[in-house]
């Protein structure tokens, strides 16, 4: 219970008892599960307990080639010359199976992450499997996608994604390739990788034909042979704008096509002629909910002068009421932090806003003893030239500051190296206009924040990254055009 609260909810858990999950999970390759050359496994851990849930196999070099060779084979043997309407088939069953086991799913997803089940199970579970849906449907129409042009699959992809929405980030990427005509060879993240191992029985299940799809587990030395793999036609990654740019470096001459979904820094801007209630709820979901794990998380916030005590004094008062916890629990708004070397990173940034001398206020939630946990947190009296104004936290922490006009708070919010998302929040449909025209960033929302759609493109500016996943735009990056 919150210490300021003088109420609590009684605890709501989902049930496990309905899952099922392996001790040990080996690589799926050419449509098996086979153990890695190396014979090493690492353990995918529960961030609210600490404890282990299964050992995964390390995918060495000689089983990335394998992998490869497999997704090579079934794209020239297969895949590329299956009339499209049949690769549709498989998506649409891949893309109901999911939607069938979505309990499972959503509960696995959050005892390997720590996100908060009331995620997994609205946001991470429905939103793949419509995606899924979303490109089968592309399957047998790409002609109707690029007018005038014909699209040609690449080959194989290898797809490589981070640890905040394991599921989703596997379903953006495998679902246009698939539709496309490309196989593929996807490396989930270390700490993340169970519901990958889970969609690989789904795999097998809608007798995907062999080598389609194949999953290799480690950590970035496996992502960095896929990369480098000589065999490997387009390079479709998601995570840190640091490891983005070695990717760039590493394709580059080789021919290799890239899509990069990198790091943000979103700017929320508050007018005063906004609804305040419906912006103080906006902002508490778009950078407390799912830990501030998220990408396009609004994480700095720019408050219209005459507001802006208002504004923080509600926020801090919603915050208090915040239930951080047991992920499982459905009254849980915020769970675990994903892993101990996350939460040293929240840390350390913390401390600097401190040392840049920043004003914090954090919720005096009392937060469990075992697991990794972090405190929603805000810093007032900070400058855009702060570090934590800059730089990307990916944890529940909210950088304050205020401004006076419409031209001086576009430049604020324009001044970071990303250019990912942003949140505006007003009454007039021509200050949304204005201000969502002129800032430099792939998406914007007016009076709402996270909202997703497998028929909108997202995609980012600058260090956020390059190409978009989504909608009809998240074709092109799989495809040749004649
Ligand atoms: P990360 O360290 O860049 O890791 C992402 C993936 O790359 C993981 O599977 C990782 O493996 C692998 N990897 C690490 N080093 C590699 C290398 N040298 N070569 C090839 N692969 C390598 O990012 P993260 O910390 O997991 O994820 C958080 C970041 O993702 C944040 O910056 C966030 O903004 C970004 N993100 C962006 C979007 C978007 O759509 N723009 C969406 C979600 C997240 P291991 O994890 O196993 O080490
Ligand atoms: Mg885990």
């Amino acid at each position: 219970m919150n210490k300021k609260q003088s109420w609590a909810y009684s605890p709501a858990p989902e049930s496990t008892g309905h899952i099922t999950l392996k001790d040990q999970y080996d690589l799926f390759i050419n449509g098996e599960f086979i153990p890695s050359t190396g014979g090493k496994y690492f353990d995918s851990i529960n961030p609210a307990t600490e404890g282990k849930i299964a050992k995964v196999a390390e995918a060495t070099k000689a089983d990335v080639d394998k992998a490869v060779k497999s997704a090579r084979t079934a794209y020239e043997k297969i895949w590329s010359k299956m009339a499209s309407k049949e690769r549709g088939k498989y998506i649409y069953r891949i893309a109901r199976l999911l939607q069938e086991r979505a309990r499972e799913f959503s509960v696995i997803e959050s005892m390997d992450g720590g996100k908060p089940i009331r995620e997994s199970r609205d946001v991470d579970v429905p939103l793949s499997a419509a995606h899924f849906f979303y490109y089968a449907g592309w399957a047998d129409k790409l002609q109707y996608a690029f007018p005038g042009r014909s699209p040609k699959s690449l080959g194989v992809a290898g797809q490589i994604i981070p640890w905040n929405f394991p599921l989703l980030m596997a379903a953006w990427k495998l679902a246009p390739a698939l539709a496309t005509g490309n196989t593929l060879v996807l490396k989930p993240a270390e700490t993340t990788p169970l519901t990958a191992m889970k969609l690989a029985e789904i795999i097998q299940e809608a007798e995907l034909p062999p080598g389609v799809i194949n999953i290799v587990t480690g950590a970035g030395e496996t992502g960095r042979f896929l990369v480098n793999h000589s065999d490997i036609n387009k390079i479709a990654f998601t995570g840190s704008t640091e490891v983005g740019k070695y990717i760039m470096k590493a394709v580059a001459g080789s021919g290799k096509k890239y899509t990069l979904e990198l790091g943000g820094k979103a700017a929320n801007i508050i007018f005063e002629d906004a609804s305040v209630d419906q912006a103080v709820e906006g902002i508490i979901n778009s950078i407390f909910f799912n830990q501030g794990h998220v990408c396009c998380a609004g994480s700095r916030l720019y408050v219209q002068e005459g507001i802006a005590d208002q504004i923080i004094s509600k926020l801090r008062k919603r915050m208090d009421t915040l239930v951080v916890g047991d992920p499982l629990d459905k009254n849980t708004d915020i769970g675990a932090i994903n892993s101990i070397i996350q939460l040293d990173k929240i840390k350390m940034f913390v401390n600097m806003g401190k040392d840049e001398g920043g004003t914090i206020y954090q919720s005096s939630c009392n937060l469990p003893d075992k697991g990794y946990w972090f405190a929603p947190t805000i810093f007032t009296d900070v400058s855009q030239s702060n570090r934590i104004v800059q730089e990307e936290i990916f944890g529940p922490v909210l950088a304050i500051q205020t401004f006076r006009t419409v031209d001086e708070v576009i430049t604020k919010a324009n001044n970071t190296p990303y250019g990912l998302s942003g949140g505006i929040w007003t009454n007039k449909g021509s200050k949304i206009f204005k201000v969502s025209k002129e800032i430099r960033a792939g998406v914007i929302w007016a009076n709402t924040f996270n909202k997703f759609d497998p028929g909108a493109p997202f995609g980012g500016y600058k260090e956020s990254g390059i190409g978009s996943e989504g909608g009809v735009e998240g074709l092109r990056g799989y495809v040749e055009l004649d």
